[in-house]
């Protein structure tokens, strides 16, 4: 590494003093941290996470915008269902009433994705757990072996 700092800056005159304080500022330049919001490079030894009022404002707006918290309500809907359907069966397999999914919050209007059998059957899965609707307000509930 030295070699190549020499080969790199022969034309400077260099003395083990100065080597020791290039090599100091290669390693504060490493430790410098960049804005959270619009990447650049936050000068000096700081805590800051962002590199202006402007950039923390901005982020701080996007964060809670409507549109985010759209998205995370789904997300936590989604994770809901997925902890119901997974307290719910923990065999791996289970036939229970639609009552008993509602009475724990399940909201059936998110799944992250369906499976139609051949025979026309289609499977509703939020993540690895999944559920068949059959006949009489009855599910049964399973399980993705593979993701
Ligand atoms: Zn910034």
């Amino acid at each position: 590494m030295l070699n190549t700092y020499f080969r790199l800056y022969s034309f400077v005159v260099v003395c083990k003093r100065t080597v020791i304080c290039h090599q100091n500022r290669y390693m504060s330049l490493k430790q410098e941290k960049s804005c959270g919001e619009c990447g650049r490079t936050i000068n000096g030894r700081t805590d800051k996470r962002f590199c202006s009022d402007n950039c923390r404002n901005t982020f701080n707006y996007k964060l809670n915008s409507d549109v985010t918290n759209y998205v995370r309500n789904i997300n936590n809907t989604l994770r809901k269902n997925r902890r119901i359907l997974r307290e719910l069966n923990p065999k791996g397999k289970i036939k229970l009433s639609r009552e008993r999914l509602l009475e724990k919050g399940f909201d059936f209007a998110y799944h992250t994705s369906t499976y139609t059998t051949q025979e026309g059957s289609q499977y509703f899965y939020c993540y690895d757990q999944g559920y068949l609707p059959m006949k009489r307000g009855y599910y049964l509930l399973v399980v993705k072996k593979e993701f």
